[in-house]
């Protein structure tokens, strides 16, 4: 358990298009890649919106959370490295879906694949608004890829 802090934007228990099967979203505070058209504006600013410890969202987690689906969005994620982590180690039983404005070789080269253990899907890179995908199921835009590992 721990003490760390972690910015919230918002949380959902139920949705249906943010991963597979009925999910808690937890979108993160904070982005700086300035996407045309980001679905989800309000996300972006770098200040303290909703600051939770990770004790605390384990425990909301725990409580809410029947399915044991988690999808983390944002916001830029990655922007809170250590939390986001330290809040996917304590979540090893959990189904782990992880948006990135980040491509996966960019995460890679920020020395940040450790995160790749304890996740099962990232689905990576800006959204490009002209490759808007309206067909293809969970990504914004074409250029979007999901990955699976093992955990
Ligand atoms: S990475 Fe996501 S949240 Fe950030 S600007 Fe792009 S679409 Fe919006």
């Amino acid at each position: 358990m721990s003490n760390m802090v972690i910015n919230i934007n918002n949380i959902i228990y139920d949705s249906i298009v943010d991963g597979p099967g009925l999910r808690m979203v937890i979108f993160m505070q904070g982005c700086t890649h300035h996407c045309f058209n980001c679905h989800n504006p309000t996300t972006h600013e770098l200040k303290a919106h909703n600051l939770m410890s990770i004790n605390e969202l384990i425990e909301m987690i725990k409580n809410n959370n029947h399915t044991k689906n988690i999808t983390i969005s944002g916001g830029e994620p990655f922007l809170q490295y250590p939390a986001l982590l330290c809040l996917l180690k304590q979540l090893k039983n959990y189904h782990i879906w992880v948006y990135t404005g980040y491509t996966k070789q960019e995460l890679i080269n920020l020395n940040y694949d450790e995160i790749f253990n304890y996740i099962n899907v990232l689905i990576d890179g800006r959204y490009h608004d002209e490759l808007k995908s309206l067909n293809i199921p969970f990504i914004g835009s074409t250029n979007q890829k999901i990955h699976y590992f093992k955990k």
